[in-house]
């Protein structure tokens, strides 16, 4: 049964009712919205005679509903503000079911399947493989179906990921393992340089104790200092090593996450990228992978060398007077828990400055995208004043973060110099009494800053950390999305598709509870040009989407050649296809990069070929660099029919067995529009054509038309059959035909 939602808070006795009427329950599903709006439980149960919505416990017989399945002609779901609504047709009138909120809206578009296919005396065929859309662990919405959830992603999980990446680079990493261990030892030298000084040196000697003989003695002093000097410059020259090889590793390792993160970026699908911003996406890709390096280069040798200090101080510091020690210590766990609290305060505000990062950056690229528009219609001060706030948002945020940071580390700063009070206090004391010299206090006074130093700033790195680790994350995220199949190894390779597309039942949403395509069924045989044809929004382009498997249908299947295209190599079935589209997007090369886009390995004269098929080879070669004049930011040196042309002359080289053509024709002049039509007509040439265009007379050539209307097949046949049958078709006819009657008369 799918659904099979546990039925235990379901209000028993209607329950134990249905159970009795020795119906058999098909399908049970629980809402989330109450009959009051409030929320709460309410179970629906369908049996093999009646729907029937049960209350949940303690809700009484409120919403309790009951329609036999005979009733019912039709099962729909609608969309609400947060939620939907499951209706019926109940003898021709529409009835409510019940509601939910907008996270079961994929079970319930299921559940509508289900009862209508009941209602029909179908048997059940619904997917309970619904998509994920909350965390599993935390239940927070997820960013996307099937995603990741942010919060629950381990810290530790992510340093351990980015270590594997130091795998092919070992010998450097032991390498600096071995610096920083040698910095550490150099580092803890002078203090005990200084105590010998102090007490060997420069105290007269107590009766009876052993300083070493060397009081008063010069050239022992030089030897010291000398030895000051040597550990300071092992210390720079370790310092310097070190930096060199963690900047090469740093670099090495971010650049192989940010050629990762590219490859992902390529080969995930449309429906990945018609969901994420592409600001947010370049923000993942050069601001996070920045701070990851940073972190990498800075943050971890710096991490490593003082972790490796504490331990060399404090137990240097036991040696000395385990009493003094722990006296020092004791500021210590405060400087901790300070830096936790801190920390905690700290992140959210830092999650929110990197996401305004993103989402300024996100406004940032779109705006200068649209400048054109924005000129077009003076909105440039609107924009800039739109532009304002966005910057204005950002730096209130950062001021925020900076102030709390400053502020809270001025107070930990002044925790930790405590240490060195109660050094002086307890430390003075025993150096008084004589169970301390001097030169060990001294040199206690020197661990101490050695000691609190690091301590302070691990909050800075922890700062650090937490950036690059969120970044970490967000790049994973991504790199673990599911890619689409491309070389799918058990894939069918089809070298060459005759051409032959079916459509069986094919039900295909954007957002699966809202089908743009409803049950489409059509078979098209090779060589055939079908004209596409139906209101803007109708699904059109959509239709042509499934076929280059761009998106997957919800249900049913696409064929091609008699193949599912789910089981075909998707290399071998795109490399088949070819679209020549309305806004054709050229990438800022030469044209001849852009026509040879399709074939990299083209010859010259296979693209002059091209362009001539494509009645494009004049107004090139006109050009001053002829082949060779760069075509600017997606094409902007050159005219829409220009660009149209040498889109099509892309599609002859690419030399496709299924054709695409999405409003190929529209905006141009008619001497232009005469140049491409005529191209068009040799592209076509025994290739399996889609053509969609708004112009019904540019579609006078199709074999068949295919009609859609709201998502569904509306009507199929030759134009003149469906102008005799008078349905839709006919009446857009009809109205162009008037309405360029209009523009005759006008004109
Ligand atoms: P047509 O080509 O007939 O004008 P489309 O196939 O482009 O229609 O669109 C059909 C419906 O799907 C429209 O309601 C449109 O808003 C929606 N749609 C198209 N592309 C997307 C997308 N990437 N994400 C979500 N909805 C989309």
């Amino acid at each position: 049964m799918p659904f099979p939602d546990p039925l235990h808070s379901v209000a028993t006795q209607q329950w134990e009712q249905v159970k009795e009427s020795g119906e058999e329950a098909l399908l049970t599903a629980a809402a989330d919205v109450r009959a009051n709006g409030s929320f709460g439980e309410r179970w629906l149960v369908v049996t093999d005679q009646r729907v029937v919505v049960l209350p949940g416990t303690g809700a009484g017989e409120d919403g309790y509903l009951a329609i036999p399945l005979a009733d019912i002609t039709e099962a729909t779901t609608e969309t609400l503000v947060g939620g939907g609504r499951l209706e019926v047709q109940q003898q021709g009138l529409p009835r409510s079911v019940l509601e939910y909120t907008s996270s079961q809206a994929p079970k319930f578009a299921e559940v509508a399947r289900g009862i209508q296919q009941l209602a029909k005396g179908q048997p059940l065929a619904i997917t309970d493989e619904l998509p994920k859309l909350r965390c599993d662990k935390c239940g927070r919405l997820l960013p996307e179906k099937n995603g990741l959830c942010p919060k629950c992603v381990h810290r530790g999980a992510m340093a351990l990921r980015l270590a594997g990446y130091l795998r092919p680079h070992w010998q450097q990493t032991v390498l600096l393992a071995t610096l920083a261990l040698t910095k550490t030892g150099v580092q803890l030298l002078p203090p005990v340089i200084q105590k010998t000084i102090i007490d060997g040196v420069l105290t007269p000697p107590v009766e009876g104790a052993n300083t070493g003989g060397h009081y008063g003695d010069f050239g022992f002093l030089v030897l010291m200092v000398l030895a000051l000097v040597g550990a300071g410059l092992a210390t720079s020259g370790a310092d310097v090593a070190a930096g060199w090889f963690a900047a090469s590793l740093s670099t090495r390792i971010t650049a192989a996450v940010r050629s990762e993160l590219y490859r992902s970026l390529e080969r995930l699908s449309l429906l990945f990228h018609s969901k994420r911003e592409k600001g947010v996406l370049m923000s993942v890709v050069t601001r996070d992978t920045d701070n990851l390096n940073y972190f990498l280069m800075d943050g971890v040798p710096y991490l490593l060398s003082n972790g490796l200090m504490l331990i060399g101080i404090t137990l240097i510091m036991l040696l000395y007077s385990w009493q003094l020690t722990l006296i020092i210590l004791i500021p210590a766990p405060f400087v901790i828990i300070g830096g936790a609290t801190l920390w905690g305060r700290l992140r959210p505000l830092w999650a929110k400055v990197s996401q305004s990062w993103a989402l300024f950056s996100a406004h940032l690229s779109e705006s200068l995208a649209g400048i054109r528009v924005a000129k077009a219609f003076s909105q440039e001060n609107a924009e800039i004043r739109r532009f304002s706030r966005k910057n204005a948002d950002l730096a209130d945020i950062t001021i925020r973060e900076g102030r709390l940071w400053f502020t809270a580390f001025a107070g930990l700063n002044f925790i930790t110099s405590s240490g060195a009070f109660l050094a002086w206090l307890a430390g003075g004391r025993a150096v008084m009494v004589g169970d301390l010299t001097l030169g060990t206090l001294v040199a206690f006074i020197g661990y101490l800053w050695l000691l609190y130093g690091p301590l302070q700033w691990f909050n800075q790195i922890y700062n650090w950390m937490s950036r690059a680790l969120a970044g970490a994350e967000r790049v994973f995220e991504i790199v673990d999305q599911e890619p689409e199949p491309y070389r799918e190894p058990n894939a069918i390779a089809l070298p060459r598709i005759e051409g032959a597309v079916e459509f069986r039942d094919v039900t295909f949403g954007y957002d699966p509870s809202k089908p743009v395509l409803k049950d489409i069924a059509v078979s098209i045989q090779p060589g055939e040009m079908i004209g596409l044809v139906g209101k803007s929004g109708a699904g059109k382009s959509t239709f042509a989407n499934l076929i280059c498997r761009f998106y997957e249908a919800d249900h049913g299947e696409i064929l091609i050649d008699g193949h599912d295209v789910r089981a075909l190599q998707l290399e071998s079935l795109r490399s088949q296809i070819g679209m020549v589209l309305q806004d054709q997007f050229l990438f800022n090369g030469t044209i001849a990069d852009n026509i040879g886009y399709a074939k990299p390995e083209a010859s010259r004269a296979e693209l002059i070929a091209a362009a001539r098929a494509a009645n494009a080879h004049e107004f090139i070669v006109a050009k001053p660099d002829g082949y060779d004049t760069r075509v600017g930011e997606n094409g902007g040196n050159l005219s829409g029919g220009e660009k149209q042309r040498i889109a099509i002359a892309r599609a002859i080289l690419r030399d496709p067995r299924i054709l695409i053509l999405d409003e190929a024709t529209s905006s141009v002049d008619t001497e232009t529009e005469h140049q491409i039509q005529q191209a068009l007509a040799r592209l076509v040439q025994g290739r399996t054509t889609f053509a969609i265009a708004h112009r019904l007379s540019t579609l006078r050539n199709a074999n068949r038309l295919i009609v859609l209307d709201d998502g569904k097949l509306a009507e199929v046949g030759t134009h003149d059959e469906l102008l005799a049958s008078g349905g839709i078709y006919a009446r857009l006819v009809k109205m162009q035909q008037e309405v360029s009657k209009i523009q005759t008369i006008a004109g």
